[in-house]
C-alpha cells in the first residue's frame, strides 16, 4: 500500500518514503501555554493524530516518533501571569500559568481523542540546545549580535521563501516586520532578546553579558534536532504557520547543520472559522474546547461528536464550525453508534478506510465508505473503523437520549474531569485529585481505579451510583 502526502514544499502530492521505516519522524508545532485552547487550535491536534494513527498502522506503533512541543516561554505568558497573580514572583506566577494551562490542554485534546505524541518537551527545558545552534549560526556568519539581541540574517539563506512561494519584497509587504535600527536587514529575525527585571531569564549566547531569552522560531529548532535529528520526515502545523514560522524554523536549522533541508514534507492544515467569521474575541464568536466539552449553546457536546465534525472536512480544506454541522455530525454518530450492539473493542480496520486515508488523509471519504458499511449494516466493521480513526471502542459516549444535552453531555463532562484528575496524581497533587473525586461523588458518580495489567498504566472508570 502506498502512501502520498500533499508536500506544501513542493505543492504537490507526492508518494511518502520514509527516512527510516523503523522510526517514522513526525513534528508538530504545539501550543503556547497562556489560555485555554480554541477549536482552531484543535484543528491541527485532531489531523496530526489521524496522520500519528495511520503511520502507525502502516509502519507499526514502535516505528513512529511524534513530537508536539510546548512553548512555556512566551510574552502572551508573562503578561497573563502578571494579570492573574498580581501578588506572586512573576516566575512563580508564570509557573501556575503554564502548569494549569498544559494540564488543561492535555485533558481537552484526551476528551477530543488524540493520542498523547510520543515526547512533549518544554521550550524552557532546551535552552542549552537553542544558545547552542544560535553560537553555531553566529559562528557560520547566518547570525550576528546587535544590543544583546542576537538575529537570523536572512541574506545568508539563499532559499529563504521557497516554502511559503513568495519573494522577500511580498513577505515584507505582508508581514508585520519588526523594524528596529539595530537589524541589518528589516527581514533578519529575533533569535534571542534580552529579558526585562524580573522575567524568565538564561545565560545568553554570542558573548552577551546580560541574561535573556530565546525568540519563538528557534524553540522548534531546536526541540526538533534534539529529538527527531537533522533532518526528519514530516513537520505539520497550521497553515498560518508556514510564514514566518516555518520559514524561520527551516532557514535556522538548515544553515545551523548546513543540510538543503529540515523536513523531507511540510504539512499544513487550513484556516478555521466560526459561524463564517474570522474567530475573534472581539467578535463574540471565540470558542474554545472547554467550552464545547462543557456547554456551548446551551448544550456540552460529547469530545467525539467535535472529532467527527472536525474530520468532515479535508484538512487542507478551510473549516466553518457552525453549530448546525456539530449537530449534524452529532446525529450521524448517534445513528451509527445506535446500530452499533457490541462495544467490543474492534480489531480489523476495512481496507477502503486505510485506502482513503493514505490518500492525504481523505477523511470526507473514509466516512463515505463508513456511511456504505452502516447502510449495507456491516456493523462489525464500521465498529473497527470506528475505534481506528480514535472513536472510543471502549465505552460508547453517544446515546440516543443524549441528543441536545443530557447523558451525553453528563458523560464529556465526568470524562475531562477523570483526565483532570490522573493529571492531577501524576503531578503528585493528591489535595486536587481528590477534590475532583469529591466533586464526582457530590454528582452521583463513583470512580474506580485499576491498573491496566497490559501497560500497567493507571486507569478510572466510573458508574452511577446507585
Ligand atoms: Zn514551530
Amino acid at each position: 500500500m502506498s502512501l502520498t502526502i500533499y508536500n506544501t514544499l513542493t505543492r504537490r502530492k507526492e508518494a511518502f518514503t520514509p527516512l527510516d521505516p523503523t522510526n517514522v519522524r513526525l513534528y508538530v508545532c504545539g501550543p503556547t501555554v497562556y489560555d485555554y485552547a480554541h477549536i482552531g487550535n484543535a484543528r491541527p491536534v485532531i489531523v496530526f493524530d489521524v496522520l500519528f494513527r495511520l503511520l502507525r498502522h502502516v509502519y507499526g506503533p514502535d516505528h513512529v516518533t511524534y513530537v508536539r512541543n510546548i512553548t512555556d516561554v512566551d510574552d502572551k505568558i508573562n503578561a497573563r501571569a502578571a494579570k492573574d497573580y498580581p501578588d506572586l514572583p512573576l516566575n512563580e506566577a508564570i509557573r501556575k500559568v503554564t502548569e494549569k494551562t498544559e494540564a488543561q490542554f492535555k485533558s481537552d485534546m484526551h476528551a477530543l481523542g488524540a493520542l498523547d505524541p510520543t515526547v512533549e518537551p518544554r521550550a524552557t527545558e532546551h535552552i542549552g540546545e537553542m544558545r547552542a545552534m544560535i553560537d553555531r549560526l553566529i559562528a557560520k556568519g547566518s547570525a550576528y549580535v546587535a544590543e544583546g539581541h542576537v538575529l537570523f540574517s536572512v541574506s545568508s539563506m539563499p532559499d529563504y521563501g521557497k516554502l511559503s512561494g513568495r519573494s522577500v519584497d511580498e513577505m515584507m509587504a505582508g508581514a508585520r516586520v519588526e523594524v528596529a535600527p539595530f537589524k541589518k536587514d528589516p527581514m533578519d529575525f529575533v533569535l534571542w532578546k534580552p529579558s526585562k527585571p524580573g522575567e524568565p531569564s538564561w545565560p545568553s549566547p554570542g558573548g552577551i553579558e546580560s541574561p535573556g531569552r530565546p525568540g519563538w522560531h528557534i524553540e522548534c529548532s531546536a526541540m526538533s534536532e534534539a529529538h527527531l535529528g537533522e533532518v526528519f520526515d514530516i513537520h505539520g502545523g497550521g497553515i498560518d504557520l508556514v510564514f514566518p514560522h516555518h520559514e524561520n524554523e527551516i532557514a535556522q536549522s538548515c544553515c545551523a547543520h548546513g543540510t538543503d533541508k529540515m523536513a523531507q514534507v511540510w504539512m499544513h492544515n487550513g484556516f478555521l472559522q466560526v459561524e463564517g467569521e474570522k474567530m475573534s474575541k472581539s467578535l463574540g464568536n471565540f470558542v474554545t474546547v472547554h467550552e464545547l466539552l462543557t456547554g456551548w449553546h446551551g448544550y456540552a457536546w460529547p469530545g467525539e461528536a467535535l472529532r467527527f465534525n472536525m474530520i468532515r472536512t479535508h484538512y487542507r480544506q478551510p473549516l466553518d464550525w457552525t453549530l448546525v454541522s456539530l449537530d449534524e455530525a452529532h446525529k450521524t454518530l448517534w445513528d451509527w453508534y445506535g446500530d452499533v450492539e457490541s462495544h467490543e473493542p474492534a480489531h480489523e480496520t476495512p481496507a477502503a478506510v486505510v485506502d482513503a486515508l493514505s490518500d492525504d488523509l481523505n477523511t470526507p471519504k473514509v466516512i463515505a465508505e463508513l456511511h456504505k458499511l452502516h447502510s449495507a449494516k456491516r456493523f462489525a466493521e464500521l465498529r473497527a473503523a470506528l475505534g481506528f480513526l480514535g472513536f472510543s471502542g471502549k465505552r460508547i459516549n453517544i446515546e440516543r437520549k443524549s441528543l441536545g444535552g443530557g447523558k451525553a453531555a453528563e458523560s464529556a463532562d465526568v470524562d475531562g474531569l477523570i483526565a483532570a484528575r490522573l493529571e492531577a496524581r501524576k503531578a503528585k497533587d493528591f489535595a486536587e485529585a481528590d477534590r475532583i473525586r469529591d466533586e464526582l461523588q457530590a454528582k452521583g458518580i463513583v470512580l474506580k481505579d485499576a491498573k491496566n495489567p497490559e501497560t500497567g498504566e493507571l486507569e478510572t472508570t466510573w458508574e452511577v451510583a446507585r
